[in-house]
């Protein structure tokens, strides 16, 4: 039987606005190693995962050639890729570059602290429906506020969820579904798990993440994941 090809597609193409800062936040240090570091560490590591796309800045290919997949030696990166000016144009430029794969597991290369139980909780989640998103339950009561800053609605938090990456997904499910949705609007599409939600009936699995699994978005964030680091780095 042929063994299934499981992509990561790791997403560093992001100008980081909210940052504050020159440079981009998936290339900010902590403990010395760019943050898109650890993330490419976790696929590289975990034997779910045959191949890496990695996308970025057009600019920054060399820059994560040399810096990045060469000094680390990330052997399953086998293309690093110019991305798109929204996420979603550089998850589809990912999408384009893969090469006879099954499922991709398509992540924020700013979301330093995946693991491999949660990929590996990802690939049980997605055998269901090919759909699957990694997330939490939501500590916080969810308000949905009306065009004019009025609470709306208050949704049952029992079933609230924050959503993170890694999202997984069957090839061909999240090509067509991208594709298809290309075709129509985009705006507004934050993430994969959209995509298939509006373009296909399928239903996605929810796999519990980590309260770790932060995305580094603001400055605090970064004195944050330091502190998650150490304490990671001592068990
Ligand atoms: O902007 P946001 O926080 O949603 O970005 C999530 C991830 O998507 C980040 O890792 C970022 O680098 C990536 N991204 C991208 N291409 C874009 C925008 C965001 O690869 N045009």
């Amino acid at each position: 039987m042929k063994q299934e090809k499981n992509t990561a597609i790791v997403l560093a193409a992001g100008q980081s606005k909210r940052m504050n800062s020159r440079i981009q936040k998936q290339f900010l240090e902590i403990d010395h190693r760019p943050v898109l570091y650890y993330s490419l560490e976790c696929f590289q590591k975990s034997p779910l995962i045959q191949d890496i796309i990695l996308v970025t800045g057009e600019e920054m290919i060399s820059y994560c050639k040399k810096e990045i997949v060469e000094r680390y030696n990330f052997t399953k990166v086998t293309k690093v890729i110019a991305g798109g000016k929204e996420r979603y144009d550089s998850v589809y430029q990912g999408l384009l570059a893969c090469e006879d794969c099954d499922y991709v597991f398509i992540h924020d290369g700013a979301r330093p602290f995946v693991t491999e139980a949660m990929l590996e909780r990802g690939v049980f989640g997605v055998q269901e429906t090919g759909a699957c998103a990694i997330g939490m339950p939501s500590k916080d009561t969810i308000k949905i506020s009306d065009k004019e800053g009025f609470v709306q609605s208050t949704p049952d938090r029992s079933r609230v969820w924050s959503v993170q990456t890694p999202q997984i997904f069957a090839y061909s499910l999240i090509r067509s579904a991208h594709e298809s949705l290309r075709r129509k609007d985009m705006t507004g599409v934050t993430d994969d798990a959209m995509v298939v939600e509006q373009e296909s009936g399928v239903r996605i699995r929810l796999v519990e993440g980590s309260y770790q699994n932060i995305k580094i978005t603001t400055p605090e964030d970064l004195d944050i994941a330091e502190t998650f680091l150490k304490k990671y780095k001592k068990m």
